[in-house]
């Protein structure tokens, strides 16, 4: 069983102790709150936990996670990611918040998000948060987030 060093990334084969890589505890912060550790997760090697965190960050509904999830969305350890980052930003956020970053996407973002920020706009008239993240949600990529065998 591999375990990915908090500070770096890197790959251990122990849970807690100095990282082999750079030499930190691998460990979370004991007072790293399930948000930062979601967060933190973002960037894990492994798509799928990378993915589902995306999720779990938007359903969890908490604002502290919104400049991460752009980040996940502006340089996207993974494309699946960054969908998933995109889906839960605008649950977390408003469209017209993320004006910028949407029509940036609409315009010239790669295929999936495009699409999905399209949709976001479109739906959404200015000033006004996202009023039913439904049909985002369908036009998103949960159905590829399952062909892909995640189970959360
Ligand atoms: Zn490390």
């Amino acid at each position: 069983m591999a375990f990915y060093c908090w500070a770096c990334y890197g790959r251990n084969d122990h849970t807690t102790g100095a990282c082999v890589h750079c030499g930190h505890e691998i460990s979370p912060p004991a007072e790293a709150t399930e948000t930062q550790r979601l967060i933190w997760a973002l960037r894990h090697p492994d798509p799928d936990v990378a993915i589902i965190s995306a999720r779990r960050l938007g359903a969890e509904g908490n604002a502290e996670a919104v400049s991460a999830l752009r980040e996940a969305i502006d340089r996207p350890p993974d494309p699946y990611v960054a969908g998933e980052a995109l889906h839960s930003l605008l649950a977390l956020s408003t469209v017209d918040n993320e004006k910028q970053l949407l029509e940036r996407l609409a315009a010239g973002g790669p295929f999936m998000l495009r699409r999905q920020a399209e949709r976001a706009l479109a739906a959404a008239p200015a000033s006004s948060p996202v009023a039913d993240d439904g049909e985002a949600r369908e036009a998103g990529i949960s159905g590829v987030a399952g062909d892909s065998g995640v189970g959360v």
